[in-house]
């Protein structure tokens, strides 16, 4: 490996040399902090890690079910034991469980869905059965309807443009869509949006079964009968409990009437398996599908409208039940009311050994060397807080409901949230708030592999200099720090970050494993250790860098935040802003030309029913120089703080606040326009991609959905938050050199 790593200073690529400074502390802390490190590591244990994933993906474990509470009480006793202070928090939450669903093809032929999964000898686990909930898509609403099938691909925009050109609606119809290229909730809102009356989802195999690899339990992919589950709740607009948004769901809280509440579906929606949609498809006619929207089902695809004609029923029994969050704290030696938060939900759709335990089991070992080490005399120096959250895979609901019923300690007191939610094999994958970018890549430059003899970062490296797309190929070149991504939503970092501005980062390894078991009965112990992480070795590894990044955070004399990694990426995506501009301004204004003089109509097929899209309204200029002119300030301040922290060894308790005070300033209380609840306004899941993250959000979504009027708008706003944080740097630098701000 020596050679590569030669390669890589060759390039010019910083490789980091443990006798740096740790971000935050001076020489002799650097030392004594890795000397702590290094007992840590000592002390995680795989084969502990191991035994607590087979106990806790035993039986199904969701929200509501006995065995959720068992596991919640569990991983309590494990934290008091080991001396933490825990409580179980629990909130009252409203969830849907299934009663009735029912897939039936009426005509040409009829059929009716299976809708369960195959228990396989191979994997015992898949017997283990009681308390399975079935497959659905938690918080569609209640409805039986019949009507004829379009087929609408993964039913994201783009593809109901392309439905328009055939000139087919949707309306009155059901849309059956693929699962991907979106987050699923996405698909039912839009079909609905559109005119649909109900929605079905399946997994097609050329994306997640026999056309991918060898299926379960010969390989990882999904088999005929898997059905991913997941809830379909509106996240986009807020997350957590339906009934009671911006507040904590406690005993006495008001609540919306379930009518009332604005995250449930508008019509009803069930997934199926690639077993259940083939009688389906086939019984489909119409236009063949285009090229791209083909599966790798043996039929022909068609678009429909029927004649396929499907009955289709769901219905829920709609029950209060108690979410159990694990809190538990180790009281900071020295700064007990600065707060650094560590989570990972408990809850899974069924026995959940990837998704979450997998996670789960790696931050009990954290939280047991972290006590250990602090038993022996190295407490933390801030309060550590270890959260294992419930009702994370109905709709962040744990963790959203703690951080609404807390939020006001939470503004005051967090210094960070680190989440992590299940872990694979392969590289080590960051996204987070940008002022944590310098310190996570020092976390990830001291710690090896443990299967390829070179550090994770410079592993990270290599596979975006051999794998990565144009622009991730020269970042890795003449980028020291990798970047980390900007968080959008899919997991319970998002109260956190978005509602509060508590800045945030999500950790997890991935890119070397494949996986069909999400969200399927085959998320099972015998699934995860053969395919995703045998003998838990990545899963140790995440214990060792989630360890170094909470208590870097927790004992750090001066907190590790850094603005000019913010910078840099608000950099990239204000110039983003501008391209997608340009580019939607020639773009239409060349297709509007073909469509109006004839040359779209005249080349297409006239033996088919595609057509030439409608015009659309010209792209006018905008004026992004507000937006420039306040990230240059940021930019400075950002220099301006580097080279003052560098220089001085200033230190207090204020300003330790002031740094982590710094990403409440990219929130406004007012929230993005339509969804109050995301107070964050350079991070946002998008409204019509779901999980997938829209930067600067305001600018990009008013653009992107070509509402024109709003752009300058939204431009001004984005540089107010910008200006507000350049002068917070700015007098965070001044405190530190001693000049008067
Ligand atoms: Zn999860």
């Amino acid at each position: 490996m020596r050679s590569v790593i030669v390669a890589l200073i060759a390039l010019g690529v910083g490789v980091a040399s443990a006798n740096d400074d740790i971000l935050g502390f001076d020489t002799e802390g650097s030392a004594a902090q890795r000397a702590l490190e290094a007992r840590i590591d000592a002390m995680i244990d795989a084969d502990e890690m191991d035994g607590w994933l087979k106990l806790l993906s035993e039986t199904p474990h969701h929200v509501g079910s006995l065995a959720s509470k068992e596991n919640a009480e569990f991983i309590a006793e494990l934290l008091t034991s080991w001396g933490y202070d825990t409580e179980i928090e629990g909130y009252q939450v409203l969830l849907p469980t299934p009663r009735v669903r029912e897939v039936e093809l009426v005509a040409p032929t009829q059929y009716s869905a299976g809708l369960t999964e195959d228990t396989l000898a191979e994997d015992p686990s898949t017997s283990v059965i009681d308390n399975l909930l079935p497959p659905y898509n938690a918080f569609s609403r209640d409805g039986e309807v019949e009507a004829e099938l379009v087929f609408v691909n993964y039913g994201i925009p783009e593809d109901y443009e392309v439905l328009e050109r055939y000139g087919i609606d949707v309306t009155g119809k059901i849309a059956i869509a693929k699962y991907g290229r979106s987050w699923r909730g996405i698909k039912p809102k839009l079909a609905g949006e559109k005119g649909a009356i109900g929605t079905i989802i399946y997994s097609d195999p050329a994306d997640d079964g026999y056309g991918r690899g060898d299926v379960y339990p010969k390989g990882p992919f999904k088999n005929e009968s898997g059905v991913q589950r997941g809830s379909v709740m509106d996240m986009p607009t807020y997350p957590g409990d339906v009934l009671t948004p911006g507040v904590g769901a406690t005993a006495d809280a008001r609540r919306l009437r379930r009518a009332d509440a604005p995250t449930i579906t508008k019509i009803p929606v069930l997934p199926i398996s690639y077993r259940d949609a083939l009688p389906l498809l086939s019984a489909m006619d119409g236009e063949v599908v285009p090229d791209e929207w083909r599966g790798a089902l043996p039929i022909t695809y068609h678009l429909g409208p029927g004649p396929a004609r499907v009955r289709m029923k769901a219905e829920f029994d709609w029950n209060m039940v108690t979410a159990y969050n694990v809190i538990a704290r180790w009281r900071g030696s020295e700064y007990p009311d600065q707060w650094v938060i560590r989570g990972n939900h408990h809850d899974g759709w069924n026995h959940g050994a990837a998704d979450p335990l997998s996670g789960i089991v790696a931050m009990l070992a954290e939280a047991k060397a972290v006590a250990e080490i602090a038993k022996a005399g190295d407490p933390p120096q801030r309060t550590v807080i270890y959260a294992a959250w419930d009702a994370e895979e109905p709709g962040l609901i744990g963790s959203t409901e703690w951080a609404e019923h807390h939020a006001d300690e939470l503004r005051e007191h967090a210094v960070a949230y680190l989440n992590t939610d299940g872990t694979s094999r392969g590289f080590m994958n960051i996204g987070g708030s940008h002022v944590l970018e310098r310190y996570l890549n020092q976390v990830t430059e001291e710690l090896d592999d443990p299967l390829v003899d070179m550090s994770l970062k410079e592993r990270r490296r290599a596979n975006l200099l051999v794998n990565g797309d144009d622009k991730a190929k020269s970042e890795a070149r003449d980028r020291d720090d990798l970047r980390i991504y900007p968080l959008g939503s899919g997991s319970d970092y998002t109260p956190f970050l978005q509602h509060l501005g508590i800045a945030s980062a999500n950790l997890g390894f991935g890119g070397e494993a494949s996986d069909g078991s999400y969200h399927t009965m085959y998320d099972t112990y015998e699934h995860y250790t053969r395919f995703r992480d045998p003998g838990l070795v990545y899963g140790a590894e995440l214990s060792k860098v989630t360890a170094r990044a909470t208590l870097r955070l927790a004992n750090a004399p001066r907190l590790p935040f850094e603005f000019r990694g913010l910078a840099d990426n608000v950099a990239l995506y204000v110039s983003e802003l501008e391209e997608l501009a340009d580019s939607m301004r020639e773009e239409t204004a060349r297709t509007n030309m073909l469509i109006e003089d004839g040359t779209y109509a005249a080349a297409m097929n006239p033996g088919k029913t595609l057509g030439p899209p409608l015009p659309k309204a010209p792209v006018p200029y905008f004026n992004f120089a507000p937006l420039k002119n306040a990230l240059a300030r940021l930019e400075n301040a950002a220099e301006a703080y580097a080279a003052a922290a560098e220089s001085s060894d200033v230190t207090s308790e204020d300003l330790n606040r002031s740094l982590y005070m710094s990403e409440r300033l990219l929130t406004r209380d007012e929230g993005l326009e339509g969804r109050e609840w995301y107070k964050h306004h350079i991070y946002a899941p998008g409204f019509y991609t779901g999980y997938g993250v829209k930067t600067i959000p305001g600018v990009r979504e008013a653009i992107e959905q070509r509402d024109y009027d709003k752009v300058g708008p939204q431009i001004d706003i984005a540089a107010d938050v910008l200006d507000r944080i350049a002068v917070h740097v700015e007098m965070l630098a001044a405190g530190l050199t001693g000049e008067s701000s």
